[in-house]
C-alpha cells in the first residue's frame, strides 16, 4: 500500500495541519518559488522544481548517480591528516567534522567515482555542499589529486562538479595550499592529453573558484548557479556601487565570456557525453576527407560595385577634373 504512505498520508497531514512543519522527506518546499513539491516528483525531475525550474542543491552521491551510467564505482579516498592545527572556535573542528560525516554519510566534502557516461569512460568528482559548505580541506585536495591520477591511469576525461564556499578555514594555510595542488592535478590531466571539464554548481565561490574550477577546457554551469570569488555584499561595500542585475549568476557570466555554456540538469549527462565524444573521438586516421569543391580563381568573382555610380537619393559625385595636358 505504497500510495497510502507516499501520497495519502502527507496529503492528510497537510490538509489537517497535524504537523506545522510538513515532513521534509515527503514534501519539499522550493527555495525559489516556495511551492511544495512531492518528493517523488522531485526525484523524477532530478531535483529541479517542476513549477519554476529552480535547480536545487544536491548531494555528491546523487550527482554521480545523475551523471554516470548505472554501475559506476566510488573510489576510496586517500586519508589526509585529521585536524592538523587542532583548531577550535566555539566548537572543536573534529566535532564539526564528525557531525558533517554523520549528516552526509561521507568522509570528506568530495566523492570521486568512475564509470561511463552514455558508454564513454569518465572519472567524475563531485562536491557536497552539505559537508561543511563543500569547503576545501587537505582531504578534498587529496580527493581531487586522486581523481586526476585515476583519469590519467584510465585514459579518461576528468569532470569536476564544484559546489563550495571556498577554503576550509579550520585548516588555515593547509587549506590554501590545496589551491595550487588542485591546479597541478588538473594540469596533469591536460598534459596527458585528456579533457578536464569543470561544471560549476550552486554555489561555487572562494578558493575553489580561484583555483581549478576556472581552468576547465570547457566551463559549464547549472542555471542560476552563484559563481564568484568574494560575496556580492562585500564587493558592493568595497566598490560602493550598485551591482548589476544577476551579478555572479551563471547566465551573467556566460554573457561576459567566463563560461562556455549553461546547461540544465536534465541535459547535463547528454551534453557531457557529446563533449567527450567530440574531444576524445577525432576522425580516425585513414578516413577519407571530403575536399570541398573550390571555385576556379578569378572566374566567378563578381565585379566590384561601381561606387561612383549615382544611386537614388544620393547626388552624383562631382566629375574629376581632367588631367592637365603637357
Ligand atoms: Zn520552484
Amino acid at each position: 500500500m505504497n500510495w497510502i504512505s507516499d501520497w495519502a498520508l502527507p496529503k492528510i497531514q497537510t490538509l489537517f495541519g497535524t504537523k506545522r512543519d510538513v515532513p521534509e522527506n515527503l514534501w519539499v518546499k522550493c527555495p525559489s518559488c516556495e511551492q511544495m513539491v512531492f518528493h517523488r516528483d522531485l526525484e523524477r525531475g532530478l531535483h529541479v522544481c517542476p513549477h519554476c525550474g529552480h535547480h536545487m542543491r544536491i548531494g555528491a552521491t546523487r550527482r554521480l548517480d545523475y551523471t554516470l551510467d548505472a554501475g559506476w564505482q566510488r573510489i576510496e579516498l586517500p586519508k589526509a591528516p585529521l585536524d592538523p592545527l587542532r583548531f577550535r572556535d566555539q566548537r572543536r573542528y573534529v566535532d564539526r567534522l564528525k557531525e558533517a560525516q554523520t549528516k552526509t554519510g561521507l568522509d570528506e566534502a568530495v566523492v570521486v567515482g568512475h564509470g561511463t557516461i552514455e558508454g564513454r569512460r569518465a572519472v567524475v568528482a563531485a562536491f557536497d555542499f552539505n559537508f561543511l559548505a563543500g569547503s576545501m580541506s587537505a582531504g578534498v585536495g587529496e580527493a581531487l589529486v586522486a581523481a586526476a591520477k585515476l583519469a590519467v591511469l584510465q585514459d579518461a576525461p576528468l569532470i569536476v562538479f564544484s559546489a563550495s564556499g571556498g577554503a576550509r578555514m579550520q585548516e588555515g594555510a593547509l587549506s590554501l595550499m590545496q589551491m595550487p595542488r588542485t591546479v597541478i592535478a588538473t594540469r596533469m590531466v591536460k598534459e596527458a592529453g585528456l579533457p578536464f571539464i569543470a561544471v560549476l554548481c550552486d554555489p561555487t565561490t572562494g578558493g575553489v573558484t580561484a583555483s581549478f574550477a576556472m581552468l576547465g577546457d570547457i566551463q559549464i554551469a547549472e542555471p542560476k548557479a552563484l559563481i564568484g570569488f568574494a560575496g556580492a555584499r562585500v564587493i558592493e561595500q568595497t566598490v560602493r556601487e550598485k551591482l548589476p542585475e544577476g551579478f555572479q549568476r551563471a547566465e551573467y557570466l556566460l554573457e561576459h565570456g567566463i563560461l562556455d555554456m549553461v546547461v540544465k540538469r536534465g541535459d547535463m549527462k547528454e551534453t557531457l557525453a557529446r563533449l567527450i565524444a567530440l574531444l576524445r573521438e577525432p576522425v580516425p586516421p585513414g578516413t577519407p576527407v571530403e575536399e570541398p569543391e573550390l571555385e576556379p580563381v578569378g572566374a566567378a568573382v563578381p565585379p566590384p560595385p561601381d561606387i561612383a555610380a549615382p544611386r537614388p537619393g544620393r547626388p552624383a559625385p562631382p566629375a574629376e577634373p581632367a588631367a592637365p595636358k603637357n
